[in-house]
């Protein structure tokens, strides 16, 4: 019992729990899905169109708790010491098919000269890959992303632009919020985890967006304090 109120102290038990329960609820949910597979492979049933709206219902919880257990995971941070080029690098990789099936140009200029940092580099993929998503759901269909690092003298700066559909102020003004969305079939989460873990690597995130215009996210983060005194 004393265990337990030292841990509750330090952690947010709620979010422990809800962590669990969501972990635990995919485990039906696969079960569930793999029948409906199974019903859905014959394309003649009468019930075909049900079972494909179970099954995108299914992906959906699926999706939800995929993001909520990354936002409730911060307590087990790996940290480790990497370059955020390279990070960089293999999310622009993993997105590749989708740059071409949207007809999106990449453009990128990494000219940050010191780029290591030391955090969770799962977490800060994570963060990448949120917003890569969000810029590829935003541009639908032709348009152009950037990507741009550069050394403030106290910060790297990284700002990844779209030329996409851009956000109101009000949308700004909600975007960190839990389920905030403006999609049909959006999470709400991703922006949130996002600032998230930038908040908990000691950086900050700006949106620069206007309606009809596109969108600039700029992150800024603290680099290694090693690189910082190159040995002569
Ligand atoms: P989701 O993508 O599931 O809607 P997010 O937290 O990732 O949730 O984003 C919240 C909202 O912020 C989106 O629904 C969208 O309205 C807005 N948004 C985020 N990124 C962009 C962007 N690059 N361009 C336009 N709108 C954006
Ligand atoms: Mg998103």
């Amino acid at each position: 019992a004393e265990k337990i109120r030292v841990e509750a102290e330090k952690l947010n038990i709620a979010g422990e729990i809800a962590a669990g329960v969501a972990h635990e609820i995919r485990n039906p949910l696969t079960v569930i899905s793999g029948f409906v597979q199974m019903m859905k492979a014959d394309k003649n049933s009468p019930n075909y169109y049900y079972f494909s709206l179970i099954n995108e219902e299914i992906e959906r919880i699926n999706l939800i708790i995929s993001e909520f257990l990354v936002l409730s995971k911060p307590h087990a941070k790996e940290m480790t010491i990497f370059d955020i080029h390279d990070i960089l690098n293999h999310v622009k990789l993993l997105f590749d098919p989708q740059f071409q099936s949207h007809h999106i140009i990449l453009t990128e200029e990494l000219l940050a000269e010191y780029s290591h940092i030391k955090g969770d580099a799962n977490q800060i993929k994570q963060v990448f890959i949120n917003i890569f998503k969000n810029a590829i759901e935003a541009i639908d269909d032709t348009g152009h992303m950037n990507v741009e690092t550069k050394w403030t003298g106290t910060h790297i700066a990284i700002a990844i632009s779209d030329s996409g559909n851009g956000m109101s102020q009000k949308v700004i003004d909600h975007i960190f919020e839990p389920f905030f969305t403006t999609k049909e079939h959006g999470t709400g989460l991703g922006m949130l985890i996002t600032n998230k873990i930038i908040q908990e690597h000691g950086g900050v995130i700006n949106i620069d967006s206007m309606f009809g215009q596109g969108t600039t996210i700029t992150i800024m983060m603290p680099v290694h304090s090693n690189e910082l005194m190159p040995i002569h």
